[in-house]
């Protein structure tokens, strides 16, 4: 344990960032901006490594943002398995392969599932390489203004042991996930509430071989699989709300009894073990909050967050602090005005991220594969270059609308 990590900045620290939050957002914005110069104060309310609710698939713009922040072969060299194919059964109708992409640059498109343990602590490590002061340990307790109902002008934090001090910044972003005291601090609109759909549950397994990602599909739920660290395997299952809370306590029970209903996989998991307790989650919303004002920005799950079907959150939350990072970087030297560069970033993130919200949500809704995914699928097991294809669109290696013609272009 970091002792001295929890120790509050001295008095009167002004910076021009404080990030809320180190996990992937906060670490890799803190990380890109403190690339470039600025003074990037971290706060964290946990101790890496530490553990959060995920199944942790990053799918390729995660990964190739790794690449380019030169952290990906650090990431490889955890032990962490290459997902090199995907397995998609609809029941009656399966295709696998490995997924490519169009760009050559990127190569094959390979993923990976680290750890949050492993990944999490990564990215901080990286943030304080970079030159950013990361203090886990941290609560933020409530923004600081001037005046009231002024721009935001720092934080008020505490530790663990009831300390409690201010830190003043130019700029405030939460990057503090989907309870986000900064959100609620400064009382962010909400834009787009779908509410929850979908439930998920999930736990690891030791014995189970899975060449790379396997997912099927039922109407009313859905199951995947990937390899992780320590020879363990994801075993993740989308299913509706009122059936997960039919479970009760024994989510185990629930857990098992669901998993028995994949024919494709159900042989195999009976031969395996579980190794560990059954996670998961009915209430997980579908939304977008207004991402910036005067002195704030909000980032990755904090300002948007979809059904974790999509599996996309940690993607999303890498591309926000590239965008973020390049907003307030433009913002901190003059080069725009900072309610300009940040509306931009908004803007960048609305466009980048709604068809596969709208994706996400209907999967989520569990209606069973539609038939325009069905008719691709049955095309694709005739042609190998049309397979990769559509597996890369999976693997968020193309844009949704390869796939799926009816979704606005320029998501994947
Ligand atoms: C069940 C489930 C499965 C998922 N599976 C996948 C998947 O397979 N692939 C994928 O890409 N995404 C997945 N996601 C989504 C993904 O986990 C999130 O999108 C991602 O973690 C968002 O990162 P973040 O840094 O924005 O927020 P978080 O990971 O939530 O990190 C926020 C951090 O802020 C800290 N914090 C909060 N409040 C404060 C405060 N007041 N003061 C100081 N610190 C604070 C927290 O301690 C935390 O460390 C899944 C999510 C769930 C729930």
């Amino acid at each position: 344990m970091n002792t001295a990590a929890a120790q509050p900045p001295s008095p009167g620290t002004e910076v021009d960032v404080v990030v809320v939050g180190a996990r992937c957002t906060g670490s890799p914005l803190a990380m890109l901006l403190a690339r470039q110069g600025h003074r990037v104060l971290v706060l964290e309310r946990d101790r890496f490594p530490s553990d959060t609710m995920s199944t942790h698939w990053v799918q390729r713009p995660g990964i190739e943002r790794l690449a380019r922040w030169g952290l990906l072969d650090a990431l490889a060299g955890t032990g962490c398995p290459p997902l090199e194919r995907i397995s998609l059964d609809f029941g009656g109708l399966a295709l696998s392969g490995a997924p490519t992409s169009d760009d050559a640059a990127t190569g094959p498109a390979v993923t990976y599932a680290p750890r949050r343990t492993v990944l999490d602590r990564l990215l901080a490590d990286a943030a304080r390489a970079a030159g950013a002061e990361l203090r886990e340990g941290v609560t933020v307790l409530d923004v600081l203004r001037e005046a009231d109902g002024g721009p935001v002008t720092g934080v008020l934090a505490g530790t663990a042991d009831g300390g409690r001090f201010t830190v003043r910044a130019r700029v405030v972003v939460g990057a503090d996930g989907r309870n986000s005291t900064v959100a609620r601090a400064v009382d962010a609109p909400v834009l787009v509430d779908r509410g929850p759909l979908a439930a998920t549950a999930y736990a690891y397994w030791t014995g189970l071989a899975v060449d790379g990602v396997e997912a099927h599909f039922r109407s009313g739920s859905g199951l995947s699989m990937w390899p992780t660290h320590e020879g363990r395997t994801v075993v993740a299952l989308s299913l509706r709300r009122e059936a997960f809370r039919a479970w009760g306590r024994d989510r185990r029970r629930g857990y098992l009894d669901a998993l028995a209903g994949f024919p494709g996989a159900a042989g195999r998991i009976a031969a395996a073990r579980l190794a560990g307790p059954v996670r998961g989650a009915a209430g997980l919303r579908n939304y977008y909050r207004q991402s910036h004002g005067p002195g704030w920005a909000l980032a990755g799950d904090a300002g948007h967050h979809k059904d974790p079907i999509a599996a996309r959150g940690i993607s999303d939350a890498f591309t926000d602090a590239e965008n973020l990072a390049a907003a307030l970087h433009d913002a901190l030297t003059g080069k725009l005005p900072p309610d300009r560069a940040l509306a931009r970033y908004q803007a960048r993130r609305d466009a980048g991220t709604a068809a596969m919200f709208e994706f996400a949500c209907r999967q989520a809704a569990l209606t069973g594969a539609d038939e325009h995914l069905t008719s691709a699928v049955r095309q694709a097991r005739e042609d190998p270059v049309a397979a990769g294809r559509l597996l890369g669109v999976f693997a968020g290696a193309r844009r949704l609308d390869e796939l799926l013609p009816r979704t606005a272009p320029g998501t994947r």
